[in-house]
């Protein structure tokens, strides 16, 4: 063995890196991915970028982007033990559009919208076994007895900016990875093994190249990054698409809700309801509650408005897992509170209802913070039972949203029973925030 725990076998030509990263390419296809490049490992490109957004404090509550600052930095570092050093990543995607919301649902106020990658079951699990089974397939073919590293959203490797050096889909100003042939509807993960394969030349011309300084001192862009290509070897299912950037096109950025695009390229989460309805433990800012509508659980319009989003190429099929469940897409906001699936209300049956799901991410107390919003956006009064229920919740984050939905409904409708039912909670409530919060209910 040698000292990255490969086994020399050179000397068979089946074993040649070139059909080693052919064989590889082919394998991540037949396992279902739908993009797949391999890059060797260097410093990431945008690492500098991504530092200024951090100390410009974007990442609230997800202190967990902060750490591995270096790591992220120099992939290579992420091998742990004699599994290293990693020199090739493989960047993958896939594709998980299944179908428009039907405008019926989307613009019903009395339904829950949740972003279309979690109506089915939650990707990490799926995919992650997908990466173990690549990694496993390139070690049966040089002997390796390490593990290569499979992140799926897991660890600190700037999955877009690979993407998008990888030829898989170039930055667009909403900050995704947008596959001129097939959308931005994609799911990022990579493989770090320390097996030097063939790479794909890297793309040169990057959006994402404006200066991070620039974006964070007030956006000197000016709408002329000029065309983004894909590399020739992989023109996707129509050569027609290989050509594709955001150009003059800001749909994106004037059509978020909550403005929470800095500039183009440049998200402050902190404004975000993805980031809201999926991160966040906090209370949201009262100033933006209005604004999320009837999201309960992230957000699609940013990549809905998109112009790389109608569809040009034949899809192929879905992974297993990700299909929506019917219940998933809109589910009526009120009927988690049903004596019979009380989901929102009972931790045991929120945790059975959504246990596959990425909905667990925001917990139930999360969930009923976003129902409540949604319902305080709704402001029908078919939603005074419920909250009134949400009112007495264990949890201070319902409780208080709870009052300020129930607020919004006595602003519309002057409801007396909800007016009583929030005075009644404000003499028993002790948590100083869910008061200030029934007392401005209340104003
Ligand atoms: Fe705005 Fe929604 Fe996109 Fe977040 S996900 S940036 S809130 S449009
Ligand atoms: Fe780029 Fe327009 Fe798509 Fe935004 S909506 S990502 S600006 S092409």
């Amino acid at each position: 063995m040698t000292s990255a725990g490969l086994t020399s076998r050179q000397d068979s030509p089946a074993r040649q890196p070139d059909d080693l990263a052919a064989a590889v390419v082919r394998h991540a296809r037949r396992l279902g991915f739908d993009r797949c490049r391999i890059l060797p490992v260097g410093d990431a490109p945008h690492a500098d970028f991504f530092d200024s957004w951090l100390a410009a404090d974007r990442a609230g509550e997800m202190s967990y982007l902060t750490r591995h600052a270096t790591k992220r930095r120099r992939p290579d570092l992420l091998a742990e033990g004699e599994a290293g050093p990693f020199r090739s990543l493989i960047v993958l995607a896939v594709d998980y559009h299944q179908f428009d919301l039907p405008p019926a649902l989307r613009d019903d106020p009395s339904r829950g919208l949740i972003a279309s990658y979690a109506w089915g079951d939650d990707y990490h699990e799926i995919i992650r076994p997908l990466l173990y089974d690549l990694d496993g397939f390139i070690r049966s073919r040089t002997g390796r007895t390490t593990l290569g590293k499979c992140l799926v959203d897991t660890g600190p490797v700037l999955e877009r900016d690979w993407a998008h050096v990888a030829g898989i889909g170039f930055t667009g100003k909403n900050c995704c990875t947008i596959d001129p042939a097939a959308g931005s509807w994609l799911l990022l993960a990579t493989v770090l093994v320390p097996e030097t394969l063939t790479y794909a030349p890297p793309v040169a011309t990057t959006p994402g190249s404006v200066s991070a300084q620039a974006v964070l001192e007030g956006l000197s862009w000016d709408g002329s990054y000029g065309a983004w290509e894909l590399p020739a070897d992989d023109a996707g299912p129509d050569a027609a698409t290989r050509t594709g950037a955001c150009g003059r096109c800001t749909r994106c950025l004037s059509a978020c809700p909550t403005r929470a695009f800095v500039g183009p390229y440049h998200l402050d989460p902190q404004r975000c309801i993805s980031y809201w309805t999926i991160e966040a433990r906090q209370p949201v800012p009262r100033d933006l509650r209005p604004h999320f509508g009837n999201r309960i659980f992230g957000c699609d319009i940013c990549q809905e408005v998109c112009p790389w989003n109608r569809r040009l190429a034949q899809r192929s099929p879905l992974l297993d897992g990700l299909h929506a469940r019917a219940d998933r897409i809109a589910p009526p906001l009120l009927e988690g509170f049903a004596p019979e699936t009380p989901y929102w209300l009972d931790e045991q049956a929120f945790r059975q209802k959504f246990r596959r799901s990425p909905l667990r991410r925001a917990k139930r107390s999360g969930m009923l913070r976003n129902v409540c919003i949604a319902l305080g956006n709704w402001g029908d009064p078919s939603a005074l039972l419920a909250l009134r229920s949400a009112l007495h919740d264990s949890a201070a984050l319902a409780r208080g949203h709870a009052a300020w939905a129930l607020g919004r409904i006595v602003a519309l409708h002057g409801h007396d029973g909800a007016a009583s039912a929030l005075a009644d909670a404000l003499e028993r409530e002790s948590d100083e925030w869910v008061r200030s919060e029934i007392a401005a209910a209340l104003a």
